[in-house]
């Protein structure tokens, strides 16, 4: 039997502001939440321009007055892109990631046709694969999107890509959470590194992640696959992709 305590990471790399309006906290306000978490690292992801309420695109063109560090915590500053249709084109393209550091890809209602078929939902996903800017896969959990899950994960894996367990799917997401016992057992299965983030809106919810820890210990989910329960990890991706040193 294995030790139940709860999974934390120390890196958060999803999070949002007050770039977004329905984001209530502030880069400097999640920082110190996170460091109060004995975080190391965060990464900000407000959304991309195709999200209703999302920030102008010179916010991120404007991240290189933002500090590598606040407070001790180690900053990168990035996006959570859309998938915004079957060819898994984002709502930014390359010229404007540029100026990410750390890249999300997500499926949302607002943002692309739904319900989607699985082979529609497939189809942008093999896409995104070919994407070098993305590095994570967002919440690939939602009912509205669902996928061939099987082909799919192994193929994140072989392209590099990180997948997200994420808490606030899980929490507020209709059948989400079902969908998520299906994807991580596969990523058990194939051993496909994932990341643990918590999608906050809110300072007060950075680091918080019972629900995905729950779920992941209920699979006896081994923790080296698990690649931001250690921060240095995260530093080394950015360091090797983009040439980010903290
Ligand atoms: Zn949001
Ligand atoms: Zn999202």
């Amino acid at each position: 039997m294995t030790e139940q305590i709860e999974i934390t990471a120390a890196a958060d790399l999803h999070t949002h502001t007050v770039a977004s309006t329905h984001g209530y906290s502030t880069i400097n306000e999640n920082a110190a939440a996170a460091k109060a978490r004995g975080m190391k690292l965060l990464a900000v992801t407000d959304h991309g321009p195709a999200m209703p309420d999302a920030p102008h695109l010179w916010h991120f063109h404007n991240y290189k007055v933002l500090p590598r560090e606040i407070d001790g915590v180690a900053m990168l500053y990035g996006v959570e892109a859309n998938i915004i249709d079957e060819n898994g084109t984002l709502d930014m393209d390359a010229k404007e990631l540029r100026f990410c550091e750390w890249v999300i890809a997500s499926y949302h209602t607002q943002c692309v046709q739904f319900p989607r078929t699985p082979e529609l939902v497939t189809q942008g996903y093999r896409k995104v694969c070919e994407n070098p800017d993305v590095d994570v896969i967002g919440h690939p959990t939602t009912a509205f999107f669902p996928f061939e899950y099987e082909p799919v994960l192994k193929l994140f894996k072989e392209a590099g890509k990180l997948v997200e367990i994420n808490e606030s799917s899980l929490r507020w997401k209709p059948g989400a959470l079902e969908n998520a016992k299906t994807v991580y057992a596969l990523c058990k299965k194939h051993e496909i590194p994932i990341v643990l983030n918590t999608d906050a809106h809110y300072a007060g919810l950075i680091g918080k992640t019972p629900l995905a820890s729950q779920l992941l210990l209920d699979l006896d989910f081994p923790k080296k696959l698990i690649v931001n329960l250690d921060a240095a990890r995260i530093a080394e991706l950015a360091a090797a992709k983009r040439g980010i040193t903290f």
